[in-house]
């Protein structure tokens, strides 16, 4: 079933934006030879308030010997990301169109606004903004749950310019500190706090510790902007700004079952103020500051799955045109589609695809608020039944951890709405990809295995429905603009078929411009390794019919007896048995192997860990991948070590492999007891 080819169904096919291979391999040629003409085009869907002058469309250095690396896209020209995605829209006729449906974590909070609303409250809160002292250039650290005030936030930001870093609200002080102190954030936005399932975050004291922190390192953040999220749960009539067209919110404090009165929020007079307080005289239009093609949008950290996060900038123009486009196409979206992404927006995917790249199309989205496990395990299937989503994008640890709760969660609901469905943040598994596609997608959905990073703003390697051949697991072929090499140690490019390091020739609009005020680690990261190519510290394999294969991080290649084997392909055959939820893999030095496998094994929900399973277990990777890839060792991992987007840090488990307690930065684990578990779970061996 893995090995077999699943093509586009036909009715998908011919109403898709792309139709066919032949369609996508000539856009694709004309996007990779002829640049400027290609996004010239796609870029006049757009206001832009001043052109770009015609001769500085594109530049760029990959080559360290050339001297430093730059990207440049549309030098020259001047627009307003908020103005693209609201008043242009709302001009068009389409302010009654509703740009986000709000579900809470609780199934009884919901709400929508329409692009209207949302012009009007960006407006307002850019004028908040304002009269706190933010001008362009300025850093704007926000620490948000998933509500409708997080977009308007950041839409409020370009409005006038002001660069907004967005800090995932699961991050303890710590890290949301280090992030305020990197960017030197003026103001920073929150909520007092947050219901994430059953538990309740208190954000504004997190936030207080925080800022506490950046102070006592010469930095201090002159503003705090505090949405009362639980007061206006817990009151919905009373406390509290709705920035709502219409829905309901009547659970919140009291229906978690904790009491009724509201916690305590510490409080700042000099420095904290309520956003409904401040939004209640602000003037509901505000004219958009115009800002340069190359000036900066966004900064934001990297996942910190193989070291300490990068403060990732990316810039207007590009972006804008990149985000637009690949949401187009990789989603096929047409203008009656209700598109969800599951992702928080504190991650790229989130920035990209709840925010910049539906706004920009106009498009309908939902924005959760809750867990794909509260109240039960069925939630994610019944949002896309309540809201009928058309796209579904959500991660494959989502998928390996809804999987085990069996198939009748699923066949509960209705979910033939459902047109494309969408996977990204690690490799998907051909297990995973073939429950998703038969049982979510009912066999007749196309899947995009989306390939991309923090770094390359939108997807780089993926699918398009109407058009890709998929294979389960495959990231299959390059997105518009993107040009692809697998490296050899060397440097060589491999040509045909054959697995190396993962690297891109030449920039397309959307990719990073730097790492924030640090230029130097920039180039040293994605540039020093190979000279002359963009270098993502990610493996590929590229198979006979030249359709591409993410293999995992180069630093997690294992090498054992001189065979070359990636960790996602034995994760691969390993989570094909049915007792197991999920694998990971890394290497352990082995006096005669060099290297031997050293697999951890999650069951799945009622299934014991006993030595018959790992029998079968070593057996089936014998059978599937060779003799010489037999795990040495097999251990029983009731959960694994996992950053706050979900990727499974395997550096840590390298740790625990070799049984050494110094595991480094565990600051973006999701939990870290799972560390202390893991070491007392040790096999003797
Ligand atoms: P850090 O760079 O700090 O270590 P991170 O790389 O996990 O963190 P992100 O930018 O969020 O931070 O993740 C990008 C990485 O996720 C890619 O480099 C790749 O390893 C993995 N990835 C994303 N999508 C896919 C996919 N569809 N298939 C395989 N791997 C993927
Ligand atoms: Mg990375």
């Amino acid at each position: 079933m893995a090995d077999r080819i699943y093509y586009p169904k036909s009715a998908l096919a011919e109403a898709a934006h792309c139709k066919s291979m032949e369609q996508y391999k000539q856009m694709h040629e004309k996007s990779i030879k002829n640049p400027e003409e290609f996004w010239g085009e796609i870029a006049k869907q757009f206001y832009w308030e001043t052109p770009t002058s015609d001769n500085k469309f594109f530049s760029y250095n990959f080559n360290l010997n050339e001297g430093d690396i730059f990207i440049k896209w549309m030098e020259g020209a001047s627009t307003n990301i908020s103005f693209n995605l609201l008043d242009k829209n709302v001009k068009c006729g389409n302010g009654d169109k509703i740009a986000f449906y709000w579900e809470g974590n609780d199934p009884d909070d919901y709400s929508r606004l329409t692009y209207r609303k949302l012009l009007e409250e960006t407006c307002k809160f850019a004028n908040v903004l304002k009269s706190k002292g933010v001008e362009k250039g300025d850093r704007v650290a926000i620490y948000m749950p998933m509500i409708l005030e997080l977009p308007i936030a950041m839409l409020a930001c370009t409005r006038i310019g002001a660069v907004h870093s967005v800090v995932f609200a699961g991050y303890s002080s710590d890290s949301l500190a280090e992030r305020m102190l990197d960017s030197k954030a003026k103001v920073l936005i929150t909520t007092d706090g947050v219901w994430r399932g059953p538990k309740l975050l208190l954000l504004k004291t997190i936030c207080d510790e925080a800022m506490a922190k950046v102070k006592v390192n010469n930095h201090e953040v002159e503003s705090c902007i505090v949405v009362s999220h639980l007061r206006r749960l817990a009151n919905p009539h009373g406390g509290g700004s709705t920035a709502t067209d219409g829905g309901n919110i009547k659970n919140g404090i009291n229906s978690n079952g904790n009491g009724a009165n509201e916690p305590n929020i510490p409080w700042d007079d000099d420095r904290d103020c309520w956003w409904h307080e401040e939004m209640e005289d602000a003037e509901p239009s505000c004219y958009p500051v115009w800002i340069s093609a190359e000036d900066p949008l966004f900064i934001l950290y990297t996942s910190g799955s193989t070291g300490k996060p990068k403060g990732v900038l990316h810039t207007t123009a590009g972006y804008l045109i990149y985000a637009a486009t690949t949401f187009k196409y990789v989603f096929d979206y047409k203008p009656n589609d209700v598109f969800w992404c599951t992702a928080d927006i504190g991650w790229i995917t989130g920035h990209t695809y709840v925010v910049y790249g539906p706004l920009a199309n106009c498009a309908t989205s939902v924005l959760f608020e809750g867990t794909p496990f509260h109240p039960q395990n069925d939630r994610y299937w019944s949002v896309i039944d309540k809201y009928k989503v058309s796209q579904f994008y959500t991660a494959p640890t989502a998928i390996r951890s809804l999987m085990k709760f069996g198939d009748s969660l699923v066949k509960k609901y209705d979910l033939t709405t459902l047109r494309v469905l969408g996977s990204v943040g690690e490799p998907i598994n051909s297990e995973a990809w073939l429950w998703f596609y038969n049982l979510v997608g009912h066999g007749k959905c196309s899947i995009a295995d989306t390939f991309w990073q923090t770094e390359t703003g939108g997807h780089v390697i993926t699918p398009l429905p109407g058009a890709t051949p998929m294979k389960p697991g495959s990231a299959t072929f390059p997105f518009f603009g993107v040009l692809p090499e697998l490296l050899d140690e060397d440097g060589k490019i491999i040509e045909g078929e054959g697995e190396g390091y993962l690297v891109f020739r030449q920039p397309w609009p959307g990719m990073m411009r730097t790492l924030y005020a640090n230029h130097e680690r920039f180039q040293t990261t994605y540039f020093d390794r190979f000279h002359g190519y963009y270098c993502t510290g990610d493996g590929a394999r590229r198979d006979a019919d030249g359709y591409l294969w993410i293999t995992g991080r180069i630093d997690d290649m294992l090498n054992v007896s001189g065979h070359l084997m990636s960790t996602a392909e034995v994760e691969s055959v390993l989570t094909e048995h049915p007792a197991v939820a999920e694998a990971a893999v890394v290497s352990k030095p082995h006096p005669v192997k060099g290297q031997c496998l050293y697999c951890f094994i999650t069951p799945n929900e009622g299934r014991k860990f006993e030595k018959q399973l790992e029998d079968e277990l070593k057996k089936k990777v014998r059978e599937k991948i060779g003799p010489f890839a037999q795990p040495d060792v097999i251990h029983h991992a009731p959960g694994l070590p996992k950053t706050r987007s979900g990727k499974i840090m395997r550096r840590i488990l390298r740790k625990i492999a070799i049984g050494d307690r110094n595991v480094g930065d565990t600051s973006t684990l999701a939990d870290d007891s799972i560390v202390d578990t893991l070491f007392q779970l040790r096999p003797q061996v």
